[in-house]
């Protein structure tokens, strides 16, 4: 084996082109940029089950899904029937419709946590809602995030660590007012004290603490399921709201997600991504009396022209009907948890210094020799070296990651025993050439 001849990108490589005149950076979303993997980015033109199509014409198994939400795959038949016959009634029309209901039955049927839901276009707009809501509920202006977990690119959200262990935040990016930033506190992962600390610093001044169900966007970052009761009783204790951000979570690693995962009961839950089959949908929710201060029952106001859109509850709707058949998480966790281990198992039998971390069928892969990383503060950055080196040779070999070594991938109900042997296949000759350097 060896590194192979780089696929061709000359189609993808001229949208590039043209794309850089319209669009900064060439994209609609910064990482699609391929700014820390090799070459332009690769324009998608087609995805059927667990494939996705280049502008090339080059076919790979595709371990991205969308970022998340194509649980069931690419083109799933059943999302793209529900969808193109709700479509025949129109798009849009800014008014109820029916199949709100009917996908707010499947969420709520799925859920003991929440009593009520309100959707929105994005997980964006549902983290800072919820936001807004916890705040409202409360009477309190700050919040407590981890350092390490994402939550969309609302400014209250887009704020990192200071120095120091318990500091006001730092804006993550121009244009966040340092106003803003100081209602928002930072604080490591799987760190009791700093979330003592912080709670006792800004006494009866914290609405709420923002925690993703599992941490999956700054590698994922698996905490202990006695830290998350802990952070929830923390909450309780100090009048604090949790709200747990399940938009990667929710219907990834169950019927009832991180919550239940973990057996936590959150005062209000963030979903996005699978609930819209692909289309763009989150959505918040929380027990009928927090949700009773939403507009237009109470006073925080939050809307949207599209929010629960027709074609979008459609897909939705298809998907979770398709992921409430008995079996389907069992069957999915355990096709991804086969592959994993297996790609773990070559990696140690062969003293790379490489590790597959996991939940259900998110799955990161991690240029390290530690047992467990638990905060942002314990990936080595040398290490996306390799993961460049990593995703070069997979591409080349027609498997699909998202491109940068800090993001997660998933495991769909497409991809069936054959592709995950491909897969692996491919995935033991990439990991050679990366240590053969
Ligand atoms: N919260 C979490 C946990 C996420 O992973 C994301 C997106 N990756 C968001 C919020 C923001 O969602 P969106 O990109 O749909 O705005």
């Amino acid at each position: 084996t060896g590194s192979k001849p780089d696929i061709s990108r000359e189609k993808s490589a001229e949208l590039y082109e043209k794309a850089k005149k319209y669009f900064p950076g060439g994209v609609n979303s910064p990482v699609r940029a391929f700014k820390s993997v090799y070459g332009t980015p690769l324009f998608i033109q087609k995805g059927d089950g667990c494939f996705v199509w280049d502008a090339d014409g080059n076919q790979f198994i595709d371990f991205c899904g969308s970022w998340g939400p194509l649980i069931l795959g690419h083109n799933h038949p059943k999302v793209r029937e529900k969808v193109t016959e709700v479509m025949q009634n129109g798009m849009s029309f800014g008014a109820p419709t029916a199949l709100e209901n009917e996908l707010a039955e499947l969420i709520l049927k799925n859920n003991r946590y929440v009593e009520k839901i309100r959707f929105t276009s994005s997980g964006t707009e549902a983290v800072m809602s919820a936001i807004r809501l916890a705040r409202g509920f409360t009477g309190r202006d700050k919040i407590i995030k981890f350092d390490g977990c994402y939550h969309g690119h609302s400014d209250s959200l887009l704020v990192k660590a200071g120095s120091g262990l318990v500091t006001f935040g730092e804006t993550s990016s121009a244009g966040v007012p340092k106003s803003f930033a100081a209602e928002t506190i930072v604080i490591p992962l799987n760190d009791r004290q700093a979330v003592e600390e912080a709670f006792a610093r800004f006494k009866e001044q914290v609405a709420a603490v923002i925690i993703e169900g599992i941490p999956a966007n700054n590698g994922l970052l698996l905490q202990e399921p006695e830290y998350m009761k802990f952070i929830r009783e923390a909450c309780t204790a100090n009048g604090a709201l949790l709200i747990l951000d399940e938009v990667i979570t929710g219907f990834r690693l169950g019927l009832e997600g991180a919550a239940a995962h973990y057996d936590i009961k959150p005062d209000i839950l963030t979903y996005g991504k699978i609930i819209g089959g692909g289309l763009p949908v989150g959505m918040y929710g929380a027990s009928a009396e927090i949700m009773g201060h939403i507009s237009p029952d109470g006073g925080v106001y939050q809307a949207g022209t599209l929010s629960g859109n027709p074609v979008a509850m459609a897909a939705g709707i298809a998907q979770i009907t398709e992921l409430s058949r008995s079996g389907f998480y069992k069957d999915l966790n355990t096709k991804a948890q086969e592959f994993v281990a297996s790609i773990q198992r070559f990696a140690t039998a062969r003293n790379y210094r490489f590790k597959v971390f996991t939940a259900g069928s998110i799955f990161w892969f991690a240029f390290t020799d530690q047992e467990h990383i638990r905060t942002s503060a314990e990936i080595d950055a040398g290490s996306m070296e390799k993961f460049k080196v990593m995703h070069r040779e997979l591409l080349n070999r027609g498997i699909y990651l998202g491109p940068s070594g800090y993001e997660v991938g998933f495991v769909s109900a497409a991809h069936s025993k054959i592709e995950l042997e491909k897969a692996k296949r491919a995935i033991f000759e990439a990991l050679d050439v990366v240590f053969s350097n």
